[in-house]
């Protein structure tokens, strides 16, 4: 029987996996089948036929002749179609957030929130189709007149992680959308139907608003069409959201045929708690960022440097705190739990095995540290103790909620250890002194995308740049002027004089 959160969203649970366009569905049947698993119960959610080579290369070609219009259609009038993508998605908003809850495991109201980014961001690209703005200079030149603009790049292709199964597409192809771009989603294969179903939403609003398609989509059974993709010439942009592992091989390819690429790979996000934090602020954002989402936010809280003046404090207050959230773990569709299941069994194998890990290493689980005996993929929220980070498995990103609380003394240190790891995504430093405030922030303070202040390391809003450094990427994507990654910068110079002055003075009489 069809689960009811997919018959709300018009699901029937045998699904085709490839939009071609022109408001067709790929009838491919020997490309292989997806069977998304409901984390809850291990129970096959749905089929997902995935797409084939032939249905690639239709989309390819449909997407290319859609960019020759879309590229010249104004910038504003490119803006107003995402405006009724993100009225559609308010529409849908909760059938959606349900949705992303079933198949991906994160909590309801987190569900929903990821469907409210796609909606923040269509909006924030409403405004910027108006906005799209390049300098002028002065030339050096007389009768000479230089500026910049920004024209559209052309195919921008997106491959996802399960984690944020909806709301990462929204980022790059509404941004993309009004940049000119037409964009080709290759979403993640724990996680098609969350991207059928937005598809289905945003394409619908299009047609009726009377809009070309700018959105394609196909699904890969295994990873021979994905890395087709990757190496695809005609793919002017590779935006990747996934492990810092595949995302080094995406780099290197994209890198290889002189491509672009956008990488937004794994992070080991760390908060200092300095002596003069306010804990009734600092806990719950410990706890929020390390078990929100089980752990599986790219921007989870994985370490916590507290002083050591209030460290027996905390961890007492953390181990409490945790113990509450233990009661409230269960199927991420009911909104009266705060934490749903792994998304995977994989998932829950590197949970254990990093949990053996840590206790090999000299660490103590002060909470959790298990399985919970019930069907699904369910794990207990941990936190380690005893463990100097650089022990190996701090240093490795374990997408589940294990926390590893170590303590400093001197605020210098603790910068110092939170940037010593390969990743350098998502900070914070919970301190009511205005100078360890700003030293965290200084150019010699964290060395990561995102720093914050009296707010955890999850969470980010839409309107700034999100991303990371060193092992995350050094991609940015989302508000501020991310979008310029999805354009192509031009310089010109106009000469209105009767003279042909050369630059720097050189001469050249004939
Ligand atoms: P993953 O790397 O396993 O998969 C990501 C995507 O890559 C999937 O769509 C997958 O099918 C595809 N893929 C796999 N092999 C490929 C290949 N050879 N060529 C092209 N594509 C290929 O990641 P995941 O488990 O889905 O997601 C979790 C990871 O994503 C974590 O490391 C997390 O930190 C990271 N993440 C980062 C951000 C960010 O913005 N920095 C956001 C979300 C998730």
């Amino acid at each position: 029987m069809t689960h009811p959160v997919l018959s709300a969203l018009g699901l029937t649970g045998t699904e085709s996996g490839t939009y071609l366009g022109n408001s067709e569905w790929s009838k491919t049947r020997d490309a292989g089948v997806l069977e998304p698993v409901n984390p809850t119960d291990g129970q096959v959610l749905a089929k997902v036929q995935a797409s084939s080579k032939a249905d690639y290369d239709t989309i390819v070609e449909r997407a290319e002749a859609a960019f020759r219009v879309w590229r010249t259609t104004p910038a504003p009038r490119r803006g107003e179609a995402i405006r009724l993508c993100a009225e559609a998605l308010r529409l849908h908003k909760d059938a959606l957030g349900s949705l992303v809850a079933l198949e991906m495991g994160k909590s309801k109201p987190e569900g929903d929130g990821e469907v409210q980014e796609m909606i923040d961001i269509g909006e924030f690209a409403v405004g910027l189709s108006r906005q799209l703005y390049g300098l002028t200079m002065h030339s050096e030149r007389p009768g000479h007149r230089m500026y910049e603009q920004w024209h559209p790049l052309g195919l921008v292709g997106i491959i996802s992680a399960f984690n944020f199964p909806v709301a990462v597409w929204a980022w790059n192809s509404f941004i993309a959308a009004v940049c000119g771009d037409i964009s080709i989603w290759k979403p993640s294969p724990k996680t098609p139907l969350s991207a059928i179903a937005s598809m289905k939403i945003c394409n619908e609003a299009l047609r009726k608003g009377g809009f070309p398609d700018i959105f394609f989509l196909f699904n890969d059974a295994g990873t021979e069409l994905a890395q087709h993709f990757v190496d695809d010439k005609r793919i002017a942009l590779v935006s990747f959201t996934g492990s810092t592992k595949v995302g080094r091989v995406v780099g290197e390819r994209v890198a290889r045929r002189m491509g672009r690429s956008l990488l937004e790979l794994g992070g080991n996000n760390a908060m200092i708690v300095d002596a003069s934090a306010d804990l009734k602020l600092a806990i719950p954002a410990i706890v929020f960022g390390a078990v929100g989402t089980a752990g599986q936010r790219c921007t989870t809280t994985r370490r916590a440097f507290i002083h050591e003046s209030i460290y027996d404090d905390v961890l007492a207050k953390l181990v409490a705190a945790y113990k509450q959230v233990e009661g409230k773990i269960g199927d991420p569709t009911d909104p009266a739990n705060l934490m749903g299941p792994l998304n995977s069994s994989d998932a829950v194998d590197a949970y254990l095995e990093a949990i053996e890990a840590a206790k090999a290493a000299g660490g103590r689980i002060e909470t959790g540290g298990a399985r919970i005996d019930r069907a699904g993929n369910f794990v207990l929220p941990t936190i380690v103790t005893g463990l100097s980070n650089d022990a190996d498995i701090v240093q490795h990103e374990t997408f589940a909620p294990i926390l590893y609380v170590m303590k400093f003394s001197r605020l210098e240190d603790a910068i110092a250890l939170q940037n010593a790891v390969p990743q350098g995504l998502s900070s914070a430093i919970f301190t009511q002194n205005l100078k360890a405030a700003e030293a965290f922030l200084s150019a010699a303070g964290s060395d990561c995308g995102i720093a914050n202040v009296n707010i955890g390391t999850s969470g980010a809003e839409i309107g700034g740049a999100f991303g990371g450094e060193k092992e995350t990427g050094g991609g940015r994507e989302s508000g501020s002027d991310a979008w310029k990654a999805y354009m192509r910068r031009q310089t010109n110079t106009i000469n209105y004089s009767d003279a042909l002055p050369l630059a720097q003075g050189i001469k050249f009489d004939l």
